[in-house]
């Protein structure tokens, strides 16, 4: 018997952070991520002044 592991589940990474995506704010693995995002396209080039979020709400 041949276990299939290989699912052709693909879960998708998250493109800010790369951590994996949750279902709720796919393909973003948070909300945070997803604002991120948004925030590149709207402004392409500006350097927002930092806030360093080493953590995302994970748990
Ligand atoms: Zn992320």
């Amino acid at each position: 018997m041949s276990s299939s592991s290989a699912r052709s589940r693909r879960r998708s990474a998250c493109p800010v952070c790369g951590a994996f995506a949750s279902d709720a704010d796919a393909p973003f693995c948070s909300q945070g991520c997803r604002d991120r995002d948004l925030l590149r396209w709207l402004g392409e080039g500006y350097a927002i002044p930092g806030t360093p979020t080493d953590r995302d709400e994970e748990s």
